[in-house]
Formats: C-alpha cells, sequence, structure tokens
C-alpha cells in the first residue's frame, strides 16, 4: 500500500497550485464575496484543462482520473477558495452526470459551452416537500406526443439565477421507478424562474416554477428507472462537495497556523500556549483521517463513478472535519477570524452548508448504517396492516 501520490499527481498538483498562484490569489477575497459565478476564472480554467478532467476526450473533457479532479480542487481551494467552485462545476456537479447519460445531440448542444467556461448548469432535484426524501418529488413529466409537458416547484437550486439549462428530476409515473430527469432551457415557455434568493454562505438560488412546460422528448436525459443512474452520477457531485468541506477546513487550518506562529499575547507566540497546541494536533488528527478517506473513495472510482458507501464515509467526516476546523481556527485567530477581511469566515460559512447539501450528514449516516448491518432501513412509517387498515 502507498499513501504517496505518483509522480504525475505530485507535478499535476504543483502545476496547478502554480496556475492558482498566478491568476487566482490577488482577487481570492473580493471573489468570495462576490455571489455572481466567476465566469473569468471559468474560462481560464478551460484553457488550462481543468473542466472536464474526468469527462472522456471525444466529449471534449481531458480523459483523466476523479483523483486528478480531487487534487485540482484542493491545489485551487488552497489558494482561492472560491475558485474551487469552478472546478466542482466543471467536474462534479450536474455537468458529470449530464456527460454521463446524455446523448450525443445534447452533449453537442450544452456540454460544449459548460467547458468553455461560458455556461452553468443547474440542478433542480429538491423541491418544497422533497427535501432529503428525495423521491416523494412531484415535478411530473407527461408525454405529449413528440415532446413532455413538466408541472412542478423546484428549490435551493444552485447557480439557478445564472445558468441557462437546467437538469431537473421529474416523476414520469408513480414510485421510484417512475423517477427520471430531463434537460430544461431557460427561457422555455412555462418556466418561470423566482428572484434570487441567498444562503448563509452569499451563494444565490431561486425557486423554478414549470407550469405547463413544453419540451421536445430529446430533452429527456435519463427516462422511468432512470433514479438509480442518476444518484450513481450524484455520489460524484457528492465527492465534490467532500473534497471542498476539506479543503476549506485545510485553508482555515494553514491560515490559523500561519497566525499563531507569528501572533504574540502576554510576550509569546500564540503557538507556545498548549491549550492552543491541542487544538492543532486536534485539527491536524481530522484532517488527516478525512483526507484518507476522500481520497479512497475517488482513487477506488478511478475513471468511473465511485461508490455509495465510500463516498458516504468520506463525505461525512469531511463535511464534518471541514466545519469543526475552520470553526476552531476562527476561535484560534480570535477577531482577526470572525473579520471578513480573512477568508477563514466564509470557509466556515460554506462547510456549514455542505453538511446539509448534496446529503446531510444523517441521510450519509443512514446509508452507512444499512452498510453496517447489511439491510434496508425504511426510514417512512410502517404501513398499516390490512387488518388495522380495516378497522
Ligand atoms: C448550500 C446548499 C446548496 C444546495 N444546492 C442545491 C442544488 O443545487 N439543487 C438542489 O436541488 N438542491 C440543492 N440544495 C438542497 C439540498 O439538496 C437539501 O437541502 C437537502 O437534500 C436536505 O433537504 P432539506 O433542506 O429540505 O432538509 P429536510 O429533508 O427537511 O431535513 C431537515 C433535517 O432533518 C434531517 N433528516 C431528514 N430525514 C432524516 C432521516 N430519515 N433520518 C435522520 N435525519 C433526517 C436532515 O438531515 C436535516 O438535518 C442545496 C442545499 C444547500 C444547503
Amino acid at each position: 500500500m502507498n499513501f504517496d501520490f505518483t509522480e504525475e499527481q505530485k507535478l499535476f498538483a504543483e502545476s496547478v497550485r502554480r496556475f492558482a498562484q498566478a491568476h487566482l490569489a490577488k482577487d481570492a477575497l473580493q471573489r468570495a464575496h462576490d455571489s455572481r459565478f466567476p465566469f473569468d476564472v471559468a474560462r481560464l480554467m478551460s484553457a488550462q484543462g481543468l473542466m472536464g478532467i474526468t469527462i472522456a476526450e471525444a466529449d471534449g473533457g481531458q480523459g483523466g482520473a476523479l483523483m486528478d479532479a480531487v487534487i485540482a480542487i484542493e491545489q485551487i481551494a488552497a489558494v482561492c477558495p472560491r475558485s474551487a467552485d469552478v472546478v466542482q462545476f466543471g467536474n462534479f456537479g450536474p455537468i458529470r452526470t449530464f456527460a454521463e447519460y446524455g446523448t450525443a445531440h445534447q452533449k453537442k448542444k450544452w456540454l460544449t459551452e459548460c467547458l468553455a467556461g461560458n455556461a452553468v448548469i443547474s440542478l433542480g432535484m429538491s423541491e418544497p416537500e422533497a427535501g432529503s426524501a428525495v423521491t416523494d418529488l412531484k415535478t411530473s413529466a407527461k408525454q405529449d406526443g413528440s415532446s413532455y409537458i413538466l408541472n412542478g416547484t423546484k428549490v435551493f437550486s444552485t447557480f439557478s439565477p445564472e445558468a441557462s439549462v437546467f437538469l431537473v428530476y421529474v416523476r414520469y409515473a408513480p414510485g421510484v421507478g417512475g423517477i427520471g430527469s430531463v434537460l430544461v432551457e431557460r427561457g422555455a415557455g412555462g418556466f418561470t424562474i423566482g428572484p434570487p434568493q441567498e444562503f448563509m454562505s452569499g451563494e444565490v438560488w431561486s425557486e423554478l416554477h414549470f407550469e405547463n412546460c413544453r419540451i421536445p422528448a430529446e430533452n429527456v436525459l435519463l427516462g422511468p428507472g432512470g433514479f438509480k443512474k442518476q444518484m450513481a452520477g450524484f455520489n460524484v457531485e457528492r465527492l465534490g462537495n467532500t473534497a471542498r468541506s476539506l479543503a476549506f477546513g485545510r485553508y482555515c487550518y494553514d491560515r490559523a497556523r500561519e497566525y499563531a506562529a507569528e501572533r504574540q499575547q502576554f510576550g509569546r507566540p500564540l503557538a507556545e500556549f498548549q491549550g492552543l497546541q491541542w487544538k492543532f494536533a486536534d485539527m491536524a488528527i481530522k484532517l488527516e483521517g478525512a483526507q484518507l478517506l476522500l481520497y479512497r473513495a475517488a482513487a477506488n472510482a478511478d475513471k468511473g463513478l465511485p461508490s455509495a458507501y465510500e463516498t458516504a464515509v468520506a463525505k461525512a467526516a469531511c463535511n464534518q472535519t471541514g466545519f469543526e476546523v475552520a470553526h476552531e481556527a476562527i476561535q484560534i485567530m480570535g477577531a482577526a477570524g470572525y473579520s471578513k477581511s480573512s477568508l477563514v469566515e466564509y470557509c466556515m460559512r460554506r462547510c456549514r452548508g455542505w453538511m446539509i447539501a448534496g446529503g446531510s450528514i444523517e441521510m450519509l449516516k443512514n446509508r452507512i448504517a444499512e452498510h453496517v448491518f447489511d439491510r434496508r432501513f425504511d426510514q417512512r412509517p410502517p404501513k398499516p396492516k390490512a387488518s388495522e387498515a380495516a378497522e
């Protein structure tokens, strides 16, 4: 067993770090406080080969491994945390599910512009009544000749105020087997996008309303029975959230470490107080452990999709670690860490969101418990027995 990067991975990590330092370091703070998608960064990353790292070359990607995309997130986040969102978008988000299952026509129409950094896709999965219980989704897609008619509402879709196309989970028929997904373009008749609303992280989202929205049948991404495939693609998105959580935690740890070495109180550097040294030891233990779980899930996926279990374990560990380390870093840095003139408070706010987004920590633990006991635990209340129902 070897825990080191290969020579190739080391060279790649160094080249991404050099790129980030040359192009992204200068405006890192300002970028974090700008809610707009940084298209300028996306175009730069596209030219640098950092978009579509794991997408096949035939589809305009780089044909690399998932581990390369994780390395890219880590190296970019270490210099400009906000720009890591572009690596997420270009490699892990709905773009990855789209590249996996899209038709040649769909890819030609939308993937090329996304990989060029000129367009973003937004994911319409959550609904007012279907959050963690995603299979309760109601947004319907009814076939009508050569088109489908959509009705329903989606909430919390990141990038929705700017996205040009939306990957929308829909219901063709009752039950889990009736779920699939479609692509809807901004501007489609019967599709309205509500005013932007803001998360604690500063990210914006809009409600998506479909009222007899007609789309051509060629916009179907996954038909009935597509839910499992969708979730398999979504595990890549989860791993991107996982990698960003850990990278943002590490960013805060590094800033706190530098600060503790420099800052003097009571005539000595903060680093000399044992109460703070132990905080650093605890942070290091958490970061190192979570890092190995992240790399295991990514390395085992190689060029494919990661395992649901390894992704769940890595995401729960990295989400928890990223937040706890960022939180502790603020404590160590005092008011300097709490101030918006440092990126540490920004990283903490972002890490908090990933404990909910893309499968909350509780839902991941449910998944892990099923693996532990090798059985399914239905989260729904038991159905009344036939004799009880008759009473
Ligand atoms: C930063 C951010 C970005 C997001 N981006 C998108 C996006 O781009 N597209 C999109 O469609 N959605 C997006 N979401 C929504 C996200 O997918 C949901 O927030 C998530 O699925 C949880 O749903 P909910 O918020 O409705 O919480 P609920 O499902 O109402 O859950 C509330 C609480 O109960 C817990 N809970 C629920 N069920 C169980 C259970 N069975 N066992 C134990 N605990 C349980 C949850 O863990 C949570 O703590 C985003 C959310 C955030 C925070």
